[in-house]
């Protein structure tokens, strides 16, 4: 496995639990998982929120659809395990979107209808007035959809491996060859050694890597950058507030009394710029006098890496023994249980 964030990891974790003989590649692997004040040297899964959209998905099938409900389903089996690993680590469940206007509510409102059993359900804007009066359209409930927090389940993930006997090496990867049947997999650090198969899951820079074996697979970043805030006037205890609340595509996700995260930005490229943070900090001049006057504690980007031309994400083998699962643009962390489980099933049929 090349690239130790959530998917890396995430599949990593799979692979050996199935009795594979695994080795984890990241030179971020002897990093520490925090993101302190204000960073913007995070991978994709650090800077992210952790947040799992997955049943109120617009389409109803597809591979999309698939994936995200395979996830959703193993998330709780996969959280329990990784307990053992770092108790800490929670399904946060309940993510209410707030419509903007009255076709999405519309939209929200047959998705509800077909979705019952999922968990999905309206909320009308009388429910909403005690957490967000500013809602006229209602808003979408999702029960099983919510959150994780990225960076413990790194650290669970992390220390699951090293119960495994999983090989981590805190170094890049440079150059992938083919050797006969086997890759030879030549690190940073001037060493080399051979596999069988070769998972890259590095995102972003996954195409280094490819060019050279002639199968490019360009990715576009996509920047985002999130905020802590402490609140200074009420709510403070976050009383009926779901796990996630959803405003004009902004995440809102209380972490502790008086303290939330909101996020993110979806900026093309790869520089920070001040309008879009501007326009998130206000919520496009419709937040609510608490969110506006509260203090940054913390402010940090990170990119997404979103595949050109092609849809996120990129799950392929793209020749015997060279399986890609990258390019998951806005949904890694969703999506780390199903796409562990799709790397395993070409794994076995290698
Ligand atoms: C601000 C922000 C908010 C987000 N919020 C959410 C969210 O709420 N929910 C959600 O599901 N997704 C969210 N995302 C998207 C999510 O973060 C990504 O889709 C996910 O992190 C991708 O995981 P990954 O493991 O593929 O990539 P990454 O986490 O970026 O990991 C790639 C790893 O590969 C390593 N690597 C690269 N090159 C090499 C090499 N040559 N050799 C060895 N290792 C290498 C890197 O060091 C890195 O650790 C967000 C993203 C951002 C930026």
């Amino acid at each position: 496995m090349i690239g130790a964030g959530a998917i890396g990891l995430g599949t990593a974790w799979h692979l050996a639990q199935q009795g594979h003989d695994v080795s984890l590649y990241d030179p971020r692997l002897n990093k520490s998982l925090h993101r302190e004040g204000s960073a913007n040297d995070l991978s994709g899964t650090s800077a992210s929120l952790g947040v799992l959209m997955g049943h109120v998905f617009r389409r109803s099938s597809g591979r999309g659809w698939r994936l995200r409900r395979r996830s959703m389903e193993l998330w709780p089996q996969w959280i329990e395990k990784l307990q053992a690993h770092q108790p800490e680590l929670k399904l946060h469940p309940g993510l209410l979107q707030i419509a903007d206007d009255e076709p999405t509510a519309e939209r929200m409102e047959s998705l509800a209808a077909q979705r019952v059993d999922l968990g999905l359900h309206m909320v009308s804007n009388a429910d909403l007035a005690a957490i967000w009066p500013t809602a006229s359209h209602g808003g979408l409930h999702s029960r099983h959809d919510g959150r994780v927090d990225p960076l413990l389940l790194q650290l669970a993930l992390r220390q699951a491996l090293a119960g495994q006997s999983v090989a981590l090496n805190a170094t890049a990867v440079v150059r992938l060859e083919r050797n006969d049947n086997h890759w030879r997999v030549h690190r940073a650090d001037g060493d080399s050694s051979v596999h069988d198969l070769v998972v890259l899951s590095t995102a972003l820079c996954s195409d280094a890597l490819l060019e050279p074996l002639g199968h490019a697979r360009p990715m576009t970043p996509v920047l985002g950058q999130a905020l802590s805030l402490q609140l200074t006037t009420d709510p403070t205890a976050w009383s009926n507030w779901p796990s996630v609340l959803v405003d004009q595509g902004f995440n809102l996700i209380p972490t502790a009394p008086g303290q939330l995260l909101l996020g993110a930005t979806v900026e093309p490229g790869d520089r920070a710029s001040e309008d879009p943070l501007t326009l998130m900090r206000s919520l496009n001049e419709r937040a609510p006098e608490w969110l506006s006057s509260a203090t940054v504690v913390g402010h940090w980007s990170g990119l997404r890496a979103r595949p050109v031309d092609r849809p996120a994400p990129l799950l392929e083998e793209l020749e015997p023994g060279l399986i890609l699962a990258s390019g998951h643009y806005r949904n890694g962390v969703l999506l780390t249980p199903g796409t562990a489980e799709w790397v395993a099933a070409a794994v076995q049929q290698a």
